[in-house]
């Protein structure tokens, strides 16, 4: 039977593909590619022909038995996504969890994820973190979420969009008042900037400079300590606010 290769590609500097990941994409019968038109970049660069197929979240479940087919048939196939990991916030999940089930053989070829390569650089502990993906879009959801996370001990690591950057940091600071907070923008690429700092000060940083709003960030929050189990800004406002109506 064939393997299933599951590879991580580059998250932006296209050189960050490791020897290894050129030859099993140039060996393999088939790439499953997130976006085969992205890819085709990657594909091109590294002298990669071969064939690539589309695989999505829309297209995820309806693959897997072609793909079986396929391993059954002797021939290995490699799993991509537009960057860094698959199944890191990018699709795959169905597909390793089905063929694990079956007993297929699937090995990873490792490389980049920008929560790694952000966790690296940071300066938070990383002895222990979680990762949490998305954060929701709206702003309610996602003080609910940051506030779900708030007495969490270890650091918290998030994907954020460029458009929601701002508001994300805003409602960061309202839950978690002056928490330190690391921000990695646009990592491997040229404008790669981290800020770190209390989280009203990389907000302040980030406000006062639109460059700093654009491209792909992952956020990283200190876990409760000691030293910030202090109340949040929201929660002092709260309780001013409660104080002054007070008879
Ligand atoms: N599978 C990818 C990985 O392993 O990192 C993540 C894919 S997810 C759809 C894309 C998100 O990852 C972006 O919105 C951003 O939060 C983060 N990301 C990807 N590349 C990045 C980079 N070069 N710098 C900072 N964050 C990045």
């Amino acid at each position: 039977k064939g393997s299933l290769y599951v590879v991580a590609t580059p998250i932006g500097n296209i050189d960050d593909l490791s020897f290894r990941a050129i030859k099993t994409l140039q060996q393999v019968s088939l790439i499953l590619a997130e976006d085969t038109r992205h890819s085709q970049r990657l594909m091109t660069h590294y002298d990669i022909r071969t064939q690539m197929m589309s695989l999505h979240e829309h297209n995820e479940e309806a693959r897997i038995e072609q793909i079986a087919n396929k391993l059954d048939d002797g021939q290995s196939v490699a799993l991509i996504s537009d960057a860094g990991t698959p199944l890191i916030s990018d699709p795959g999940f169905k597909l390793v969890r089905e063929l694990r089930q079956r007993e297929y053989a699937i090995s990873p070829i490792p490389g980049a994820s920008a929560l790694i390569c952000a966790l690296s650089v940071a300066g938070l502990a990383t002895d222990s973190f979680s990762f949490w993906g998305f954060l929701p879009s709206k702003t309610n959801a996602r003080k609910e979420r940051y506030k779900e996370l708030s007495e969490h001990k270890e650091t918290l690591v998030f994907y954020e969009s460029s458009h929601r950057i701002a508001d994300s940091l805003n409602d960061l600071v309202d839950v978690f008042g002056e928490r330190h907070v690391v921000i990695a923008r646009e990592l491997t690429k040229n404008f790669e900037t981290i800020l770190s700092g209390p989280a009203s000060i990389v907000l302040e940083q980030v406000n006062n400079d639109s460059n700093q709003q654009k491209g792909e960030f992952v956020v990283m929050v200190e876990g409760l300590s000691k030293a910030n189990e202090g109340l949040s800004t929201e929660a002092t406002s709260i309780m001013t606010q409660l104080l002054t109506e007070l008879p």
